[in-house]
């Protein structure tokens, strides 16, 4: 719409800036006009008093020549030849002296006298000017005024006549004419500096002076039939045929006027219209310019504005863009915050799990420990029973020596008794710290442990007289963790070898050797990026191996080959719980001498550390 508004106005503006450029142009023609008809008033106002002087300054000298004596003398005599050769020198010293074109003197037929050009070729003397209106005039006591073409010189001038009274007074009768013919050749001559033409015409509008050669003897406008017929009689301008001047030469601009002399005759100005019409364009080239500028100047402003439309329209986009950016942002920052609190309450929950799962843990070693106690009873029954009947047998005997009088036997029996019990008391105590429920971390000396694992089953060992061999020395080996859950281990191991010894062939040999060594110092020397070692300890027995398909389940709960009430096949799966809990490893592997061996490897202790 904005767009369109432009070109739907260029018409009525191109209508607007025409209609400017030609008022332009009229109002610079008419001012021109104005101002060229000022400056011709100027210049007429120049020549007409000149013109008007030149007339004035003869006019009273035919008046001043009727009173001569020698014009009164020759016109009463006539036919005396001094009389008139007086009269003729007379009008050529006169006409000398004031500078007139010539002078002479008619009697009351109109008949030339006497003539300042008497002795010239074309002198008037002889002639007769009764035709002539000055004459008429002045034969009346008039002053007499024309202007026309001298009849034997064939040169224009103007004519001034007065009458000349018979006896020297104006109140006297008319005894003749004396006129004065003036030239105005001369003001022709000046007007030609002027490049406007100048013309003086008569009252029938005929010119008879101009700078324009062309148009002497040419009317402004066409002749009545009575003037031409009054020219015809009056000879004012000799045969001369009287047209008028073509319309087309005439400027279009009224010529200035100004009236001159007696005889009702304008000088006219014709002002150039060559200036007016440059005025004109002038004007109208003006107008088209400013409009130019003015169109340029309104097509800068028209483009400024649009260009800060457009940089209003792109600050709008991009603040539309910034504001759905934060709305994104937020969207995302909401999405995200709610992911975070699912993530929250999912990890609450894994821990919640964990725990459960740390619990229910923790819970299955006791029940494994508990079931390996209750493997163990026998053994530990067996191995109480003995101190118990020994306690029996030395009190009952002391009792006879106490009979007897032999205090001292009875002594040594008591001794006996207390170190049996005591023996027991160890068992005892021993059984009671590995029931213990609760983990508790610390530093171990691994060698303790495989010692009182071996110390619990030893009497189970030596009932079924398979031979147990260890090789711990002690605080060799330190690592850190539960030292119960180390022993549930390291029994747990010892069980099945003995019961893997247990199921071999009668006469195959009956051995479990158990070694603790450390692991890794060799590896450490050559590879200096292995910064820590392995306690090693190693269960090895003289069973008859695991067998291949047992292999890839061994450390799967409830996986056992044993008889139900034996085994429930928790015992390597809690066993490889506990080794890993505490970043250690539990492997086994067959010999190839025969029997099997399982390895657990826990990380030493470094020096320094706890
Ligand atoms: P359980 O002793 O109750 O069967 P375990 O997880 O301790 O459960 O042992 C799983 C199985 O691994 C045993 O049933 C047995 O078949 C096998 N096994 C364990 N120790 C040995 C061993 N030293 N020699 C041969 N087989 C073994």
């Amino acid at each position: 719409m904005k767009r369109a508004l432009p070109s739907l106005l260029l018409f009525p503006a191109l209508i607007v800036a025409a209609c400017i450029v030609a008022g332009a142009w009229l109002f610079g023609t008419r001012h021109a006009r104005a101002e060229l008809q000022d400056q011709a008033q100027r210049q007429l106002q120049l020549i007409a008093p000149d013109l008007q002087s030149v007339l004035q300054k003869f006019e009273t000298l035919p008046f001043v020549l009727g009173f001569q004596p020698d014009l009164i003398q020759a016109l009463a005599h006539p036919d005396d030849p001094q009389a008139i050769a007086r009269l003729n020198s007379t009008l050529h010293t006169i006409q000398q002296q004031a500078k007139v074109g010539a002078i002479y003197v008619m009697d009351r037929d109109g008949l030339t006298l006497g003539a300042s050009n008497w002795d010239q070729p074309l002198g008037f003397v002889g002639k007769n000017f009764s035709y002539r209106p000055y004459f008429h005039a002045a034969l009346h006591g008039q002053a007499g005024r024309f202007y026309g073409i001298g009849t034997s010189t064939s040169e224009a001038g103007y004519f001034i006549a007065q009458p000349v009274y018979r006896d020297g007074s104006a109140r006297g009768a008319v005894a003749g004419v004396v006129a004065v013919k003036i030239s105005l050749a001369e003001f022709e001559r000046t007007w030609r500096s002027s490049a406007d033409p100048i013309v003086l015409a008569d009252r029938s509008d005929v010119i008879f002076l101009s700078n324009r050669p062309d148009w002497i003897y040419r009317s402004l406008r066409p002749l009545a039939p009575a003037t031409v017929q009054e020219l015809a009689r009056t000879q004012q301008y000799l045969d001369k045929p009287i047209a008028p001047l073509p319309a087309s030469v005439l400027s279009p601009i009224a010529p200035v006027t100004q009236p001159v002399g007696e005889l009702g005759w304008q000088l006219m100005l014709f002002p150039g219209q060559e200036r007016v019409s440059r005025a004109g364009l002038q004007w109208a080239l003006a107008a088209m310019l400013l409009l130019a500028c003015a169109a340029v100047s309104l097509w800068a402003m028209h483009q400024r504005r649009r260009r800060l439309e457009e940089a209003q329209a792109s600050r709008a986009a991009l603040q539309r863009a910034a504001l759905q950016l934060e709305d994104r942002i937020a969207e995302r920052t909401d999405q995200l915050r709610q992911t975070n609190a699912s993530l929250e309450a999912r990890y609450a929950k894994l821990q919640e799990t964990e725990q459960l799962l740390r619990s229910t843990q923790n819970e299955l070693i006791q029940a494994g420990k508990l079931a390996m106690l209750g493997q163990m009873a026998a053994g530990v029954t067996h191995e109480l029973n003995q101190p118990l009947a020994a306690i029996r047998a030395f009190a009952d005997n002391a009792r006879t020596f106490l009979e007897r009088g032999m205090t001292a036997q009875a002594t040594s029996n008591l001794g006996h008794i207390a170190d049996a019990s005591a023996r027991m008391g160890a068992i005892i105590s021993q059984l009671k710290g590995f029931a213990r429920k609760d983990e508790s971390v610390a530093t171990v000396d691994l060698a303790a442990c495989v010692r009182a694992a071996c110390f619990l089953l030893q009497s189970e060992f030596r009932r079924l007289g398979v031979t147990l061999e260890v090789t711990a020395d002690e605080g060799c080996c330190k690592v850190t963790g539960d030292a119960v859950r180390i022993e549930q281990v390291l029994i747990n191991l010892l069980r099945n070898a003995l019961d893997a010894v247990e199921t071999g062939a009668p006469d195959a040999p009956r051995h479990v050797r158990v070694a603790l060594a450390r692991e890794g110092e060799h590896a450490h020397a050559l590879n200096p990026a292995h910064d820590h070692t392995n306690a090693l300890v190693s269960i090895t027995d003289s069973g008859p191996g695991i067998p291949e398909q047992v292999a890839a389940h061994l450390f799967e709960p409830f996986f056992t080959t044993k008889p139900s009430g034996k085994g429930l096949g928790l015992g390597l799966a809690i066993s490889s719980s506990i080794v890993q809990a505490m970043n250690g490893q539990l492997t086994a592997r067959n010999l190839p001498e025969g029997g099997a061996r399982f390895e657990l490897r826990l990380p030493l202790l470094i020096e320094g550390e706890l």
